[in-house]
């Protein structure tokens, strides 16, 4: 019980990609070189969780230069020398995303040896995430569909067939990362997660969704202080997703002012992956204080449903804060795991 994991991304170190940037652009030119580099860097992110004693690991997403971008790279009807700077999560930022210039579709397997390879690297179960279709619509510039939905349900089936894949090859829990569920709340019961539903169709391993506040930069801290006392977000999309087909859901608690409350709008129908890691701060929590936020959710759901885990991905912190980070998670789940 209270097994813990991590949402995705960790630090990429510097061998591989600039270090505490977004988007970072990779170290190695040589195409052999960089599959090399990406493939140690798995290994040691992969490492560095067990050791940690991180139960649910991931390959920290160390193939990827970002985790919307990294899948749009192999897909076909999107122009990558065609980038827009548009502003995405409603403005709250503007990012130079590649355009959908005809139908979308895939030409072939992308993650499925990623996931082998991490595969062959650990006995622990592992988790494999990808964007999830509002959050990847929300991400490009469009100058062929004209229709949200309709986009987004053609990433679903896409990333059905990777899922499909993924799961072979491996893997335990398939994460699906939708930051985009907490902006556009509206969408949510409607084509947001008639997308999701779409995307784990025929899938038997364990599937999550993981609904953030984004990386610790700064226009998600100026944003975070928009948003007031009490942040309803999850308020107004949880019950959606408590109907939904998927089986987790990650949310994020630590230093956020989200009612932890919230948690029993899942009915108990789902398991939660509680959010004990602040990712926007630079120094590691005390098992104390991760073993606090786990006691809060004990209150809204049952053990078995909890599952300790990161508020995001922690690619722009240092790589000695997010280690720290993640002994704090693993401890602080021990000490409540003893009071059961
Ligand atoms: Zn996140």
């Amino acid at each position: 019980m209270l097994k813990t994991t991590v949402t995705g991304s960790l630090p990429k170190p510097a061998w591989l990609a600039q270090p505490e940037v977004l988007w970072a652009p990779w170290a190695a030119d040589d195409p052999g070189q960089l599959e090399e580099a990406k493939h140690d860097a798995v290994r040691l992110a992969i490492r560095d969780q067990e050791e940690a004693g991180i139960d649910i690991v991931s390959d920290g997403e160390q193939s990827r230069q970002h985790f919307v971008h990294g899948i749009l790279e192999k897909i076909e009807g999107i122009d990558f020398e065609n980038k827009q700077r548009i502003g995405i999560r409603d403005d709250r930022y503007e990012a130079d995303c590649p355009t959908v210039v005809s139908e979308v579709k895939r030409s072939g397997p992308i993650h499925a040896n990623e996931v082998a390879f991490a595969r062959a690297h650990t006995d622990h179960d592992l988790k494999f995430t990808m964007p999830g279709p509002m959050t990847i619509v929300d991400t490009l510039a469009d100058a062929h569909y004209d229709d949200r939905p309709a986009l987004a349900m053609a990433f679903a089936d896409i990333l059905n067939q990777e899922a499909r894949e993924i799961e072979a090859a491996g893997a335990n829990v398939i994460q699906f990362d939708e930051p985009a569920f907490n902006v556009y709340l509206d969408a949510v019961p409607t084509w947001g997660v008639e997308a999701l539903n779409r995307a784990v169709e025929g899938v038997a391993c364990t599937t999550a969704v993981h609904i953030c506040y984004g990386y610790g930069i700064k226009a998600n801290l100026d944003w975070k202080a928009t948003l007031g006392a009490v942040w309803d977000q999850y308020e107004k999309t949880l019950p959606a997703l408590a109907a939904s087909n998927i089986d987790q859901v990650s949310l994020e608690f630590a230093g956020s002012r989200v009612p932890i409350e919230v948690i029993a709008l899942l009915d108990g129908k789902k398991d939660v992956l509680v959010g004990a890691i602040d990712v926007t701060t630079l120094e590691a929590e005390t098992p104390g204080q991760v073993a606090a936020v786990i006691r809060s959710a004990l209150e809204h759901t049952a053990p078995e449903r909890i599952f300790p885990c990161t508020n995001c991905g922690m690619v722009p912190l240092p790589r000695s804060v997010s280690q720290g980070k993640l002994k704090a998670l693993a401890a602080g789940a021990a000490l409540v795991r003893a009071e059961l």
